[in-house]
Order: C-alpha cells, then structure tokens, then sequence
C-alpha cells in the first residue's frame, strides 16, 4: 500500500499551484482574444448572448458529431421548459469518407423524412421567414466567420470528406436542403460547449446568471460570455453586440506545460496518444485520457515491490493482456471503482477481474485498497485541474465581484461530470480554495441535457433575433 499512496500522491494538485495555473489561465485566455493563433484559440461564436428562459418557438436541430446523425424539432415553451421529437440514424460508413455531395443529401434525406412525419404543414410553405429554422451542431473544427457560417478546416472522428476541406458547411447543407425544396432555413452553426451554454442558461433558475456550459465527456471544452470589448481580434465594424460567446477550446490550455503537472503516467500516455504535445489539458481531464493514465499507473505498481505489502508488487506482479492493452480501460471503470464505499471493496474486485482481466492477489484487501487509492487520486486531480478554467473565466468576468448577492450558473454535460463519484463536489473544494467559501458558495451548477438538440435550437433563435 505505501507504494500506491507514493502513486497517489504523485497526482496531488496543491492549492498553490492551483492559483498559479489559473492566472496562467487567464494570461493564455487573453493572448487568445487577442490572436488568431494562440494554442487555447478563443473562437467567436458570433452569438451575442444568452436566452432568459422565456423564448418561445419551433425550431429544428440537426446533430453530426460521431457515427450518429440526430435530426430533432424543439418546441420552446417559454418558461424553462420545452418538448422534443428526435429521430436518429446511423451515419453509413461509406457516407464519412465519400463526398460532400453524397453525405449532405443523405442527411437532407433524413431531415426531409422528419419533416414528412412531424411537421408535414409546413411543406406548403414557400416564404423564408416562415419557414423553419434550424440550428446546425457540427462537431468537427471549423473557422467560424458568422452565426451561419463556417469554413472546415479537417476532419475527426473517422471522417475524411476532402472535398468539403475548406468550404463553407452551411453552405453545404443549405443546397442539400434546397435541391429538395425543403422547408428549411439553416440559421446558426452551433458547437457543443455553446449549445450546453445556451440549453442551460434557458433552464437556470432565476436570478442567476449563465456564463459557462463546460462540457467533461470524450474530451473537455467550454464556452462563455464575454464583454465584445474584450475581443480584441474582431474588427471594429463587427462589433455591435456589448457580449459575445466565446468558444475557448480550452482543451488546448498550457500545451506549453507551464502549470500542469505531468507524471511518468502523463508522459507515457501522451508519447502513446495520436498528437503528443497537444491538448494537454484534456489529456488530464477527459474521459477518453483518464482510464489511460491509471492503466499506466497500475502497470507501474505491477512492476515496483511494495513494503507495504511484505515486498510484493500489485497483482503479485502479473498483468493481463488486458492491462497490457495500450487505452483498452474506459473511464467508467474509474467511476466504479472509485465509488465503493464497502468494507471488502467488492466492486472494485469485480471490477478489477472483470475490465482488468486480472486474478492474482485479490484476496488481500491491500491490494483492492491500493486499485482504488490510484483511481480516485486520478479522478480528483482531474476535478481539481477542471477547476482551473471556471475561476479563471468566473474571476476575469467580475460577476461574483459586481455585487455581493450576484450568482453565477455553469452548465455543464459529459459522462465524466454526470457519472463520475463527487465530480462537482471536488471541482467545488478547488474553487473554494481559489476565489473563496463565500463566491463558491453563489455558484451554481446545472446539467445542461440536450444541448445540441434544446441549445441549438436556442442558437437558430438568438441568430433570427440578432439579423
Ligand atoms: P461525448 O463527450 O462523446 O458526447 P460522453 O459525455 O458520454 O459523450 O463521454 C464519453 C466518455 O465518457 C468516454 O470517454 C468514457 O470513457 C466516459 N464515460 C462513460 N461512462 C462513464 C462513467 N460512468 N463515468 C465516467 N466516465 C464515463
């Protein structure tokens, strides 16, 4: 066991550093306002604000992020709450990495079908504005230049369209649409952190105000609202809204490695991954990182002869082939483990033979104890490191200082802050710590559900305010 602490405490992340990292997090935030070519890019999102809970509507969103295509019809009840029809289909492989062409009819295909079952009154429909508007999520980078328009600058995610590298994506979509006359006017291109912003801030209690949809999934990212004036990159002739949401694409912070810790376990994880040297902060924080760091950290105990345990290594030293699979352990295996609170620790058992594929020396409490020390030594930090963004964008705002009563709502979605045990409790402990009992205490936190369904129908809405 004091060989798992001495792993443990390997991710210790200290008050102190936590406050240097965040004033570096704000230096980084405000070079990227600045430049275009900044490492934490700070995109405009070209949406000027946040809803107020009391947009009412029907709006249409259309969701292409992973193997899934998403077509849903959002009606904004204009009190908070709203109803949603969705219908989704599975992307054909052959459509990720064919043509342009091929893959935009296919998806006006399914929103024309949608149309059919759902809103077949609307066929009739000839003129623009009465047509219905649809907000575009399209999780892939993008150069964004206007609410509705944006240019891609590559594919992820097995997608590979070249012939779309470059070109606008509303454009795209538009044409797919018109070529069917369909009813259907593509009015704001929306990304996923946005979207969480927007859903939440339409569903916050009153009398807070959203700043930040945070998302902890596959990766990390946020948005937030920032003062126009802030935005040094955008032209004068663009400014004419007081607020702006930013997309920061955080997950870039400090690729420079000024602030973030980095251990054995960091290090080989990165040197494995597919971009060693980018997206260092995800690296730390995200759900597809965090079941890689503790595969290595537990290999390491594999290999190191543990006083604690009469001189014997983790597992009586033996992995699995599993183990030796290089990200083979999902970030839920985290979650379980971390959350038994039993005395024999028996999930952690189950889920030590079961995701690990390991049997040896599981009688020994010690070593349960040990898997279980190393996991939630990794989930902490990682709450920890998650804190670094928010008391940077919360303290650069000034909105917990403006008036003593002000209170302040993120909204946040991902497995990793929805599943993992005590996820936001921790990422509370560390803002405390930064900006006080007293401002943590004015925090609020929502999930925000269904934002590339509720958030960017949201954003086609503030985008026909804003024309
Ligand atoms: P996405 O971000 O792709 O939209 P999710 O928010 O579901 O989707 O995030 C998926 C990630 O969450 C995966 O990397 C996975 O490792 C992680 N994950 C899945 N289940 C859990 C869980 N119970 N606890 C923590 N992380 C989880």
């Amino acid at each position: 066991l004091e060989e798992a602490q001495r792993v443990a405490d390997e991710f210790e992340f200290t008050s102190e550093q936590l406050k240097t990292a965040v004033v570096e997090f704000r230096r980084l935030m405000d070079l990227g306002l600045k430049n275009n070519d900044e490492a934490m890019t700070m995109i405009p999102t070209f949406v000027s604000d946040v809803p107020t809970g009391t947009e009412k509507g029907t709006f249409l969103a259309l969701d292409i992020g992973g193997t899934n295509l998403r077509v849903c019809s959002i009606h904004l009840q204009g009190d908070g709450t709203f109803h949603l029809v969705q219908s989704k289909s599975a992307i054909p492989k052959a459509m990720m990495i064919g043509s342009s062409h091929d893959l935009f009819s296919f998806i006006a295909e399914r929103i024309e079908s949608f149309i059919r079952e759902h809103h077949e009154d609307k066929f009739d429909c000839t003129e623009p504005e009465h047509m219905l508007q649809l907000g575009f999520t399209f999780s892939f980078p993008v150069n964004q230049t206007a609410v509705n328009k944006g240019v891609v600058l590559r594919w992820t995610k097995g997608f590979n369209i070249p012939d779309a590298v470059g070109v606008d994506v509303v454009d795209l979509l538009q044409r797919a649409i018109d070529a069917k006359s369909l009813p259907v006017k593509v009015a704001a291109l929306v990304n996923d952190t946005v979207g969480a912003l927007m859903a939440r801030a339409y569903a916050a209690p009153k009398g807070t105000e959203s700043l930040i949809g945070a998302i902890f999934g596959t990766g990390t990212n946020g948005a937030y609202v920032e003062n126009m004036e802030n935005v040094h990159k955008l032209e004068k002739a663009e400014h004419q809204t007081p607020t702006m949401v930013i997309n920061t694409e955080w997950g870039a912070f400090d690729n420079a490695m000024r602030v973030l810790p980095a251990t054995p376990y960091d290090n080989a994880l990165d040197h494995a991954s597919v971009n060693p040297g980018y997206q260092m902060y995800e690296k730390r924080i995200s759900g597809m990182f965090l079941g890689e760091i503790f595969r290595q950290a537990i290999i390491s105990l594999t290999t190191a002869s543990d006083p604690g345990m009469g001189g014997a290594s983790l597992f009586n030293g033996e992995a699995s082939k599993q183990l030796n699979l290089p990200f083979s352990l999902d970030t839920s295996v985290l979650s379980a483990i971390s959350e038994d609170e039993s005395p024999d620790l028996a999930t952690v058992k189950k889920v030590v033979q079961e995701q690990l594929g390991v049997s040896a020396g599981l009688e020994a409490i010690e070593t349960l104890q040990a898997v279980q020390l190393v996991s939630r030594a990794i989930g902490r930090r990682a709450a920890r490191l998650s804190a670094i963004a928010l008391c940077a964008i919360i303290s650069a705002s000034g909105r917990l200082s403006s008036s003593p009563t002000s209170k302040v709502d993120i909204g946040v979605d991902g497995s990793v802050v929805e599943f993992y045990p005590n996820f936001e409790e921790m990422v509370r402990e560390a803002i405390r710590e930064v900006l006080g009992e007293e401002k943590e205490g004015r925090l609020t936190f929502g999930l925000a559900k269904d934002g590339s369904g509720v958030g960017a129908a949201l954003c086609a809405l503030m985008a026909r305010k804003q024309q």
